[in-house]
């Protein structure tokens, strides 16, 4: 058992104005603990905070400053966790802070570079390579990724996210056993048997968090995100398992509901995300207060879930992130203080050991199956399971004539079979009985003889009553205890399985570079596309997925896409992660074909040695000397360089698989990246869409529509050239721009109008249709009135294909 207080970090965030420093210090001091110093700037110092008092000193295990870098935050605060994990015992780390304070910059990483990864895929990779590294043990790993937003809990992992909104999801519940553990309802387990699974699963977590956010629902700043690694091993033969549970947790935004000034949704929402962060600060009170008996974890589904984590059986880590600017002040304070209360909890962590009954089991099956081997040796006779029918008369037979046999000496002699030993029992029991019965309803008086044996049979039927009472026990408990493994297991199958499917569905389909679906749907460019086929086949299909890209996209929405991502803030990224990515894999060509040449090498080098081992002896042979006992020179040099390619092969190798990571990140952060743009550009589509639809037909001859959002105010201007073509809503159709968004836009707008027509027609007053329309269509009206006839006529589909066609041919 370790009994550890929780553990507490600050880190403090990179300001952006450097005039916001100097209202804060840190002291280092190698022999005490570190503290930080927060000074209240003049004008602050008589106000909200507290009147008098000018500095604020909270003590922390240790303080990050602004310059801290990620591979620093792992090394010293989550590294010692997860080597606690490897261990057996269970850990979790939380970042606590007000909103863009960075706690999902330190729990999961930048979006950006790499280097930005933060302490899920860090720790991820390092279980992983120790997992590697250790083959005395059978390690499995299981991922869940949960959302508790509104008090309601959501798993992000759940295969039917992408098909439904988040409320439609069968929420996550907390169920408690009687001894008080909880269960997570409804949250599936994953396993990850590599570490690029794993970070395809946190990676699938964060879309699916992106993809129910809306801008109603900025839910990743008011949710609690628990990102779970499940880890069991066992030695090979042994039926003791040990399970240990690492909670990474990036908590919802600390700050306060007045300081937010929201209403409506975003109130409510403010009221649960303090109400459990409220509770959260209820357990933490109660269990830095000694001699309180009482916790309040039930109050919320947070404190439920992290039970263990806090005051229970975990090794706990603290992160509080700090945003130190002057505006901040309060809200920093505010964190300090709750660290400080956090730092007075004990807990006390034990290694989670249990028997695998299934295990058990199996084992005690297999230990009968050999005695009965043995048995049949010894008694030369295969034993099956029931007693055939020939052996049950002849035992019959055998009782009936010891029972009839009047000499006290006799025995009753049907060897060592246990199984007719019990059905002799049986027999003698059964005719018992219905002697008794014979007897209660004949004879009233019986003989005394009888009498006197009867109460010292009953006697032992009674300690047989009582063994076989015993016995029924135990098998029940056994059979119970196996009902609920199966269940367990059968639970964990079902939902590793659904996923399975999912996944291995997702495995199957993936777009081959050749495939028409491909680039008609997934309007990136080429060299990325190759890129994420030939890579990643999984991840790209759950892109389409995600991005629901398998619809069919228009040209000119294709286009309109086309600008939209170029345009937008952040294409630099993707284009500056689409450039290292192709260094990375030039890299890794390149080092692959070196470690290619380094085996061959190697192999020769071998071959040669050899070869001259045997030239040496032959030689010794052949004219009798003996094998020199001093190492012959040239040997000695082939060894060493031998020595000298392995080495080389070990580094180049080693590069080699972090470069692989690293391609593989980078490309998951590309997804992402694309998803978010690709959801940004429906959004605004659907926008514009709506616009045009309020607007139409009378469409005010200036450039109406908003500019793509994202876009900052530099790249709005560089673009400024561009606008007139990007928006040309009054722009006359038969001005015949190529320009894809102003098609796109026509398209959309040609559509509204017809749709009046449409309802114009029944009418008869098509000749009063308003000129803003007819605008849209540039004077052909006649070609119009024709077109909105078949309108009438044809389905939407062909519809839309003739409207694309008549804006061409305009
Ligand atoms: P939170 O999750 O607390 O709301 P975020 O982690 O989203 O905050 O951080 C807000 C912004 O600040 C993000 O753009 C993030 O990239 C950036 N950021 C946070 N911490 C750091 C840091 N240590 N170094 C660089 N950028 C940071
Ligand atoms: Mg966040």
């Amino acid at each position: 058992m370790v009994k550890q207080t929780i553990q507490i970090f600050a880190r403090v965030k990179p300001t952006v104005r450097k005039q916001q420093q100097g209202i804060y210090s840190i002291d280092e001091d190698e022999k005490l603990t570190p503290s930080l110093e927060i000074i209240l700037p003049r004008d602050l110092a008589d106000g909200f905070v507290n009147n008098k008092r000018e500095s604020y000193r909270f003590k922390f295990q240790r303080i990050f400053d602004q310059d801290a870098k990620q591979e620093t935050i792992f090394e010293n605060i989550a590294k010692p966790v997860a080597e606690s994990v490897l261990a057996g015992y269970n850990g979790t780390i939380f970042a606590y802070g007000q909103t863009g304070s960075g706690k999902t910059f330190t729990i999961t990483g930048g979006a950006e570079r790499y280097s930005d990864r933060g302490i899920i895929p860090r720790t991820l990779s390092y279980i992983f390579e120790q997992l590697q590294k250790d083959s005395s043990k059978i390690y499995t790993t299981h991922i869940s990724y949960l959302e508790i937003y509104n008090e309601c809990g959501y798993d992000l992992l759940d295969p039917r996210h992408e098909a439904s909104s988040l409320e439609d999801l069968p929420k996550v519940t907390v169920l408690e056993d009687p001894d008080q553990n909880i269960h997570l309802k409804n949250l599936s387990l994953h396993q990850a048997a590599t570490e690029e699974e794993a970070l395809n699963l946190l990676f699938l977590g964060d879309t699916n968090r992106m993809i129910a956010e809306t801008p109603m629902n900025q839910a990743s700043t008011r949710s609690h995100c628990i990102f779970t690694i499940h880890l069991s091993s066992k030695e090979p033969g042994s039926a003791t398992v040990r399970h240990a549970k690492l909670h990474l947790v990036d908590l919802a935004g600390s700050e306060r509901v007045a300081k937010t000034g929201v209403g409506g949704q975003l109130l409510t929402e403010a009221k649960y995300i303090n109400l459990s962060l409220h509770y959260l600060e209820q357990v933490i009170i109660a269990l830095s207060e000694k001699h309180r008996s009482h916790i309040p974890y039930r109050n919320s589904m947070m404190t439920s879930v992290l039970r263990d984590s806090l005051g229970g059986n975990c090794m706990t880590t603290m992160i509080a992130t700090l945003s130190l600017e002057k505006r901040n002040i309060d809200e920093s304070i505010s964190t300090c203080r709750f660290a400080q209360r956090v730092a007075l909890i004990k807990n006390e962590a034990v290694l989670n050991e249990e028997i695998d009954p299934k295990l058990m089991i199996i084992r005690l099956q297999k230990e009968i199956q050999e005695l009965k081997d043995e048995l049949a040796i010894v008694t030369g006779e295969q034993r099956t399971e029931a007693l055939t029918e020939a052996e049950l008369l002849q035992l019959e037979k055998l009782i009936t004539s010891f029972l009839e046999d009047q000499d006290p000496e006799s025995k009753l002699e049907v060897g060592t079979d246990m199984r007719k030993i019990h059905h002799c029992f049986h027999y003698l029991k059964k005719l018992l009985n219905d002697k008794k019965i014979h007897r209660q309803s004949t004879a009233p008086s019986e003989n005394k003889d009888q009498n006197c044996q009867e109460p010292l049979k009953e006697e032992e039927y009674k300690k047989l009553r009582d063994i076989l009472q015993q016995r029924d026990n135990e098998i029940n408990i056994l059979v119970n205890m196996l009902k609920k493994e199966k269940k367990k297991a059968q639970d964990a199958l079902h939902l590793s399985s659904v996923d399975r499917s999912q996944l291995s569905h997702g495995q199957s389909s993936p777009f081959p570079p050749g495939n028409p679906d491909g680039p008609k749907t997934l309007p990136f460019s080429a060299s990325t596309q190759a890129l994420d086929s030939s890579t990643s086949p999984y991840r790209s299909s759950l892109l389409h997925r995600k991005t629901g890209m398998r619809e069919e996209m228009s040209l000119g929405r294709q286009e309109a896409f086309e600008i939209f991502k170029r345009d937008h803030a952040d294409s630099v990224t993707i284009e500056d992660n689409k450039q290292i990515l192709k260094q990375r894999f030039a890299e890794a060509k390149a080092l692959g074909e070196s470690i290619n040449e380094a085996r061959s090498k190697i192999g020769r080098l071998k071959e040669e040695i050899t070869q001259r081992h045997v030239q040496q002896v032959a030689l010794g042979i052949s004219e009798n000397i003996p094998v020199p006992s001093m190492p012959d020179q040239l040997e000695e040099k082939l060894r060493s360089q031998l020595e000298e390619e392995k080495r080389r092969y070990k580094t180049m190798f080693a590069r080699l698989k972090a470069l692989k990571v690293e391609i593989e990140h980078l490309q998951l952060l590309m997804d992402k990246a694309k998803v978010k743009l690709q959801k940004e550009f429906e959004a605004w589509w659907a926008k514009e869409a709506t616009s045009l639809q309020v607007n139409s037909p009378a469409v005010t001859p200036s450039n109406h529509v908003k500019p793509f959002p994202q876009m900052s105010e530099a790249q709005h201007e560089r673009s400024q050239p561009l606008s007139n073509k990007r928006f040309p809503v009054s722009t006359p159709v038969h001005c015949g721009s190529k320009n894809g968004l102003q098609r796109a836009q026509l398209q959309q707008r040609s559509v509204d109008c017809w749709k009046q027509l449409v309802t114009w027609i029944p009418v008869g007053r098509l000749c009063f249709f308003k000129d803003g329309a007819l605008d849209a269509a540039s004077g052909a009206g006649a070609r119009l009135t024709v077109l909105s006839l078949l309108w009438v006529l044809e389905p939407w589909a062909a519809r839309q294909r003739r409207v694309l066609g008549v804006e061409r041919a305009l």
